[in-house]
């Protein structure tokens, strides 16, 4: 009997052909290669080198200069082992038709054993200038014989892959050798030929070819160009199409301002608007006048005036007989915004409710009937607002703060409400290239300078040695009327519990003895509402001096007053963190006059490389530059967890230093999506393919196509 499978048809490999059927690949070897994530010949395909090595090009003896690179190919004419007996080194003079040259290996003398007078050698190395003469010193080479020698050969260089005890670089390369061509066989080109001369990058088969097997650097520049675009373009593919679909999908009721309108809404506010902040309410009335979604994520500085500008929009909103609600990732948060909102609308016939996890189940139940009913134009609360009990009459606008902890899936949660205007607002400054990533979907507006009256910050690192003299000048500000916050860290991924504890004992510590005789307050996340909301108020009307809390002041709270803040722990927070943190003292004062806050980043002496990390923050309080530092220092995987937004980790291209590639294959994304929404051309099936086992569904792409 004739057994049909993959044993059957020999020599046919598919890209998820299981590795233990390649050549040269047994059980042993297929388990560690699992271990490197490789379970299939295309994982195999896509393990590339992380460096390699080329061999320069051969040269005569006699033409040889110092300083550069060479490959000699020559007799061996003499050996000697040299050197006092504990720094011993092993020569050797090489003689070709041209010349001879000394070659040195140091502390290498056991080379008398494999290197003999009269052998053939390639040695590759830097030539060098020693007492007059050239020399090549701890050349790598191999012995070649004779009448076998290739003039470029690559046999010592080429790639080196990220290997393990019992998988090497050379097995891996091995492998890999082994099975290459087939492999290439199976690779699809995505781009026509038009598409790809215009992105400036070689056919894919190539590029898998050369970044495995290249001859030069040039083919691996080449290779790693073509791969990296790949890449990218296929997650800025993804994110096209998921905003395309957005707009496509749902229709969202028109806000259209007029003179009247926008001159009533101005008149609420005390100053003039910033440039920027014009800027921006353009960009977004523009977006709220049409009948498809606003999809924006507004972005600023603490303090750069983004809630005023998202008051407009809902002030607009409302204008035009919508529903609007505001979010915040905590309670605390929600709270604040309702008290700006309160600020700006006294004696204004606009109805707001602020809905928080404090209220009984009668209050809970009638602010929903009012919500259902359209009594309410504008609702204030947590995320919670998005549960399916809360049912809006006719909801124009969602306003979403600080977004980035949510991510692309609650995003899509939104929307089950099919249809109304989202502003989604971030005080962490994202840098350009990782906004593109991270909230590539969105339409990106930006506020950049701060409006006028802000206070300028202070912020200096305090050693343990420091701190008597911080808390003296503390006290002294205290005496004076000033109020102070302290911060514990709360770091990401960890329980709150933790800086819980810290805060609750560091409260006791302070208001017993560092700051007997002030009053001192306690917040944290884990109170009752209604107490929490009763501590920040005592802060707001200066009844509390010092406030210790845990990071859930990080954004919102706007004490004027307050221009001290003390961060413990400081070398444990990110510094776009820290630079959120510190916007809370940076506030514009309502008196007018200018004033100076005092950030002190408090260490437990937390080491060199900490400290340099923390200066950064006294030097410059630019959050746009802070965060790019961030990301430069720690990576994106610090800052925002790609996975978690629902995004797949990048392989080769780097958001970072790839910058230029990825705001290219941004536009070319976006260009083919308007031309091509669903992908449904045959010439990018291809393309569609990839697109659906790179992503699976994380994009709702089957929605789409
Ligand atoms: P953000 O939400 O970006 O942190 P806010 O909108 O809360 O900033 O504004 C910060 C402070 O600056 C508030 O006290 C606000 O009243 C004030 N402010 C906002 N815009 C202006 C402006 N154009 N001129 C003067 N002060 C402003
Ligand atoms: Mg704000």
């Amino acid at each position: 009997m004739i057994r049909i499978g993959p044993m059957a048809v020999a020599g046919k490999i598919e890209l998820s052909t299981p590795v233990e059927s390649l050549k040269g690949v047994g059980p042993a070897r297929a388990l560690h290669l699992g271990r490197l994530g490789i379970r299939t010949a295309g994982d195999l395909l896509e393990y590339f080198p992380r460096n390699w090595e080329f061999v320069a090009p051969r040269t005569d003896i006699m033409r040889l200069e110092a300083g550069r690179d060479a490959t000699v190919v020559g007799i061996i004419e003499s050996t000697a082992v040299e050197g006092h007996p504990r720094h011993r080194r092993f020569e050797a003079v090489v003689v070709d038709d041209t010349a001879s040259l000394t070659m040195v290996w140091f502390g290498q003398a056991f080379l008398a054993g494999r290197l003999k007078v009269g052998q053939v050698i390639k040695a590759s190395g830097k030539v060098t200038r020693y007492k007059k003469r050239l020399q090549m010193a701890n050349p790598k080479f191999e012995v070649v014989a004779e009448g076998r020698d290739e003039p470029g050969g690559l046999s010592p260089g080429g790639p080196v892959y990220p290997a393990t005890v019992e998988l090497t670089s050379g097995c891996i390369k091995g492998i890999i050798g082994q099975s290459l061509e087939k492999l290439l066989e199976q690779v699809e080109e995505f781009y026509d030929d038009g598409f790809r001369e215009r992105a400036g990058v070689i056919r894919r088969r190539d590029a898998f070819r050369l970044i495995h097997r290249p001859r030069n650097a040039a083919d691996v520049e080449a290779a790693r160009r073509r791969l990296k675009y790949d890449e990218l373009f296929l997650m800025q593919l993804a994110l096209a199409i998921r905003r395309r679909w957005i707009l496509d999908s749902a229709a969202a009721p028109p806000a259209v301002p007029t003179a009247e309108i926008d001159r009533r809404i101005r008149r609420r506010f005390p100053f003039l608007l910033t440039e920027d902040q014009n800027a921006v309410i353009g960009e977004i009335t523009s977006d709220m006048s049409r009948n498809r979604p606003m999809n924006r994520l507004l972005q600023g500085d603490v303090g750069s005036g983004k809630t005023v500008v998202a008051l407009y929009a809902a002030l607009l909103a409302v204008a035009r007989r919508l529903q609007v609600v505001m979010m915040a990732p905590t309670e605390i948060l929600a709270w604040q915004h309702f008290r700006s909102c309160e600020r700006y609308l006294k004696k204004s016939r606009v109805n707001r409710l602020l809905v928080t996890g404090g209220l009984t189940g009668a209050e809970r139940r009638q602010a929903l009937a009012a919500i259902a009913a359209g009594r309410v134009d504008i609702v204030v609360g947590t995320v919670a607002l998005l549960h399916r009990d809360v049912r809006f009459r006719r909801l124009g606008l969602a306003v979403i703060d600080e977004q980035h902890k949510f991510g692309v899936h609650q995003r899509a949660g939104l929307r089950r409400d099919d249809g109304c205007h989202c502003l989604v607002m971030t005080a962490t400054p994202i840098p350009r290239t990782l906004a593109m990533t991270v909230f590539g979907d969105l339409d990106v507006s930006t506020i950049r300078s701060r409006p006028p009256g802000g206070c300028s910050v202070v912020t200096r690192v305090v050693g343990p040695e420091m701190r008597h003299r911080a808390y003296d000048f503390i006290r002294q500000r205290l005496s004076a009327g000033g109020q102070a916050y302290f911060v514990y860290p709360w770091i990401a991924g960890t329980d709150e519990a933790g800086a819980l504890k810290a805060a609750a004992d560091q409260y006791r510590r302070l208001s017993a003895d560092t700051f007997a005789g002030f009053r001192v307050g306690l917040l944290h996340g884990r109170m009752p509402s209604r107490q929490k909301e009763r501590v920040m108020a005592d802060f707001c009307r200066r009844r509390i001096d010092v406030l210790v809390s845990t990071v859930v002041i990080e954004v919102g709270l706007d004490v004027p007053n307050a221009t001290i803040m003390v961060i413990e722990s400081a070398e444990r927070f990110g510094l776009a963190q820290l630079h959120q943190l510190r916007g809370r003292i940076g506030r514009a004062g309502t008196s007018g006059e200018p004033k100076r806050a005092y950030c002190l980043l408090f260490t437990e002496g937390g080491g060199e490389a900490a400290e340099k990390r923390l200066r950064i923050m006294t030097r410059t309080n630019d959050g746009f530059a802070i965060a790019e530092e961030d990301l430069r220092l720690r990576g994106p995987g610090e800052l925002f967890s790609t996975r978690q937004h629902g995004l797949p980790d990048l392989k080769i291209a780097d958001i970072i230093a790839d910058g230029d590639l990825l705001r290219m294959t941004r536009r070319h994304a976006f260009e083919l999506v308007e031309q091509d929404p669903a992908l449904a051309d045959p010439a990018h099936a291809a393309l569609r393919k990839a697109l659906f086992e790179r992503f699976g569904d994380s994009f709702e792409l089957s929605r789409v196509a």
